[in-house]
């Protein structure tokens, strides 16, 4: 099935206890699609300046990565830059320069606008819209979105939150979009935001996830324990690269398959999580993958005799 992400390629500036990057390739595009590659085919729909390097280019193309939709404008590529505390857990913004974002007009291939499954990542809700409204017949749409939009674009995150079927979000950003600190009380406003029947992913770190799905369904799961954590940035990303892939590949949205997605986009974001920037993403084999679904499996099941 066809899976297209319009979100931000950008140049990070990262810093954490464990490692530095300046201008590593990033952007919730990118994280997305190098974690749904691993499943289905996915289509970046973005903008990058001239200044955006070939050998960038190159990571995305050999990951087997449609960057048809990828366009080149004048101008300096999105940058933004963030810190992170000892605990990983935490996050500064040091800077977000939108630059070859602030004018971006995407216009969808016809390819493209039959995608089936749709995510939009975390990039202006304006953008959001305007690729969802070109998409002829999608069949299940994602949504991802960061304080800085809720913030900045609340009429219009408003308006884009009514047209999705999933909304994937972390948990500070639940409590800031419902102006409620209990996450259970939080879900429960932000179903009235969003439309019938949609269901919510709140991450919550290295705590793992929470899916809320139609009545009172709810699903848990724990964050992969890892020895190794250098870097967080694009774990989001990448899990919501790993569940729109896996649903993509099996094109069930039934509740137990979001389940197992759910699964499918923890392992992917406990990759990311291991190296600075996409590094780790870029060489996971698939036996690692397997291996690492079948941790999660041990690590999580139990005989209630
Ligand atoms: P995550 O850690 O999953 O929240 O994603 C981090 C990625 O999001 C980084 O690679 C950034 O380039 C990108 N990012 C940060 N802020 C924004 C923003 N306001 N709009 C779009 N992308 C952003």
């Amino acid at each position: 099935m066809r899976l297209l992400i319009i979100g931000s390629v950008a140049l990070d500036s990262i810093k954490t206890p464990f490692g530095k990057a300046d201008k590593a390739l990033g952007g919730s595009a990118t994280y997305f699609s190098l974690a749904a590659t691993r499943f289905a085919s996915p289509a970046i729909v973005a903008v990058v300046g001239d200044d955006f390097k070939v050998s960038d280019e190159k990571i995305l193309k050999a990951a087997k990565i449609d960057v048809s939709g990828l366009q080149k404008a004048r101008g300096k590529t999105f940058t933004w830059g963030g810190e992170y505390s000892f605990d990983l857990n935490s996050r500064l913004t040091l800077f977000t320069h939108l630059n070859v974002f602030e004018n971006f007009k995407p216009q969808l291939s016809p390819a493209h606008k039959k995608s089936r499954y749709v995510f939009l990542g975390n990039i202006h809700p304006s953008l959001q819209i305007e690729v969802l409204q070109q998409i002829e017949k999608p069949k299940f749409v994602g949504l991802d979105t960061m304080n800085y939009w809720i913030e900045k674009t609340p009429k219009e995150l408003a308006t884009v939150l009514k047209l999705v079927d999933v909304l994937i979000i972390n948990d500070s950003e639940a409590r800031q979009l419902s102006k409620e600190h209990n996450l259970v009380k939080a879900t429960k406003k932000i179903f009235l935001m969003i439309k019938k029947n949609s269901t919510i992913v709140i991450k919550r770190g290295e705590h793992g996830l929470l899916l809320f799905g139609h009545g009172s369904s709810m699903f848990h799961l724990p964050g992969y324990p890892l020895e190794d954590a250098a870097d967080p940035t694009g774990a989001g990303d990448s899990f919501a690269g790993g569940f729109f892939g896996y649903l993509a590949k099996t094109d069930d949205v039934s509740w137990p398959n979001l389940k197992k997605a759910c699964v499918y986009g923890s392992v992917m974001a406990s990759f990311c999580v291991e190296a600075m920037g996409t590094k780790r993403l870029e060489k996971i084999s698939d036996g690692e993958i397997k291996q690492r679904i079948k941790d999660f499996k041990n690590l999580t099941h139990f005989d209630t005799y």
